[in-house]
């Protein structure tokens, strides 16, 4: 398999789309990016690297983290999580409140910004934000095999700053007794889970566990059981792109998480991960080229799941 021309197509078509996405305005720090940058990189499970466009260039992973929260939280608590976090598509918007009134403080799945904040008090358990915040970014370093991947502390602070619909959130859990620590503590572990800084590479690297039963098939290091990959996966296809993840499947139809810094993280079960960035977000939050890249791709290589 040789993606090098089938990337570099992909790319130049996708392209033709970027003016037609807004970067995310509600984050200073992120409305400040350049809207035309395209990236994209797929990691296959023997190994093989392929990319295309500025897919070395870090970007911030935001709801991307999500998925490596989850694996983690899963890992310290494992299946009572689903007590306290539903496994629906939310069908609103990814910082939406409304459903948390009527559903009694459970969010409907963890990669809703109300689900990824008790996953973030699941994981801090009574610890300070840092030691949780060191423990998101080794995990995520040793997925990536790259120690070098690191945190925007501006990114971070300017979410802080600007966070008012996440502190709302995380007050509205808080007040159905739904969050065990400090409300300032879980969105301090939030806000910088969200601003961790990777490109396409090494992102792609990180989720390679995922297609691959897992197991990261390069070190050979079990991340999590096989059954536990299956189900982070189902949760990434029905419930990874907000409200627009019906959408996505039939676009794709490949598990995925995307992040309004314009970041999209897919799995080829199997076979790869890919990676693809581009700051120009839909009218649901998600990457606009950066998706019709991976609707281009999936289609060429025949790689949808279903
Ligand atoms: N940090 C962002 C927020 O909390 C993450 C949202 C996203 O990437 N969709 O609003």
């Amino acid at each position: 398999m040789d993606l090098t021309s089938t990337l570099e197509r992909v790319a130049e078509r996708a392209r033709r789309h970027l003016t037609e996405g807004h970067v995310a305005g509600y984050i200073p720090a992120l409305a400040r990016v350049d809207p035309s940058r395209f990236g994209i990189a797929v990691v296959s499970v023997d190994g093989q690297v392929w990319t295309a466009g500025d897919a070395r260039m870090p970007f911030s992973i935001q709801s991307i983290s999500k998925v490596f929260t989850l694996t983690l939280a899963l890992g310290k608590v494992g299946q009572s999580l689903w007590e306290r976090i539903g496994r629906e598509p939310s069908g609103s918007a990814f910082n939406s409140i409304v459903q948390l009134e009527r559903e009694g403080g459970i969010p409907r799945n963890p990669f809703i910004n109300a689900g990824a904040i008790v996953v973030t008090d699941v994981l801090l358990d009574g610890r300070p934000p840092r030691t949780t915040i060191d423990e998101i970014l080794g995990f995520v370093r040793r997925r990536a095999d790259d120690p070098t991947v690191a945190i925007d502390d501006e990114v971070a602070r300017s979410e802080s700053e600007t966070g008012h619909r996440n502190y709302s959130l995380a007050h509205f859990l808080a007040s159905f007794g739904r969050l065990r620590n400090p409300v300032d503590d879980a969105l301090s572990v939030y806000f910088h889970q969200c601003a961790l800084s990777m490109n396409c590479v090494q992102l792609a690297r990180a989720g390679l566990f995922l297609a691959a039963g897992g197991r990261d098939p390069l070190t050979g290091e079990q991340v999590v059981a096989a059954e536990r990959a299956r189900r982070i996966n189902a949760l990434m296809l029905t419930c990874g792109h907000y409200d627009a993840s019906g959408d996505v499947a039939f676009r794709i139809g490949l598990p995925g998480k995307s992040g309004v810094g314009g970041g999209i993280l897919a799995v080829v079960p199997k076979r790869a991960a890919i990676a693809v960035w581009s700051p120009g977000l839909n009218a649901n939050g998600n990457s606009h080229a950066g998706t019709i890249a991976l609707e281009l791709l999936a289609d060429e290589m025949g790689w949808s799941v279903f």
